[in-house]
């Protein structure tokens, strides 16, 4: 049987680096499910197709394939054939993944390729639905969050590092608003798993985060 782990919280939490890094540590393979909904949000906008647009976007689902793969560790997202990694990464895509994974429809489509993922390989897989509804039967499960002010400042380093311009102020407000409609929509909204252990990162190393994560898993060997 597969060895899951699962990494759930809200926007700027570093789950990615985390997820990444324990996946490393331990020759699993890295799941960001966060990515799928960027793709097809990504895909949305090109279509030039509104959020609120329900009928439009069911509608649309079906020429929409999604799949991973991995380069070098990383994974790549595939958007009907095109690898889309680099360019899901936007506030813009952010948001209209926030929107849209709102709707039962998104989130149905990418249901089966999580749970086949973590079927057929040990994953570290993050999210927002992983522990509570994705993979209830995970080995471990992680909420790890941390302050708003921290995660903004974060993803303000991390957008600058990268030569994006861009405003703290307003990536606090995303950031508010993301929390919000993640965890208030109807379906599978953010939350803690019963079962899950929580992690506050707002004072914590990168390495102080993995290393509680290290000894949760070995607890749980
Ligand atoms: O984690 P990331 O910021 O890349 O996710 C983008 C958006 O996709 C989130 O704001 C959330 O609304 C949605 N998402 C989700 N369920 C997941 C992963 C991401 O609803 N498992």
């Amino acid at each position: 049987m597969s060895y899951n782990i699962a990494i759930d919280g809200p926007a700027g939490a570093g789950k990615s680096t985390i997820a990444r890094r324990v996946a490393a540590e331990k020759s699993f393979i890295y799941v960001d499910t966060g990515a799928m909904y960027r793709a097809i949000a990504l895909y949305l906008i090109r279509k030039e197709i509104r959020a609120e647009d329900t009928e439009a976007i069911k509608q649309t689902l079906s020429e929409i394939e999604i799949s991973i793969c991995y380069e070098n560790g990383e994974q790549q997202v595939i958007l009907n054939g095109e690898n889309v990694s680099g360019l899901i990464r936007t506030e813009q895509v952010g948001n209209m993944a926030s929107k849209t994974s709102a709707l039962p429809c998104v989130r149905e489509k990418l249901l089966e390729l999580q749970r086949t993922l973590a079927r057929e390989h040990d994953v570290v897989m993050d999210g927002r639905d992983i522990g509570t509804n994705i993979l209830p039967d995970a080995q471990l499960k992680v909420y790890l969050t941390a302050s708003v002010d921290t995660r903004a400042r974060r993803r303000y380093l991390e957008l600058r590092e990268k030569g994006q311009e861009c405003s703290l102020e307003e990536i606090r407000k995303d950031i508010e608003q993301r929390d919000y409609q993640d965890m208030h929509r109807k379906i599978a909204p953010l939350c803690q798993a019963k079962d899950a252990v929580f992690l506050d990162s707002s004072d914590l190393t990168i390495d102080q985060v993995v290393e509680r994560i290290r000894g949760l898993c070995e607890g749980k060997k």
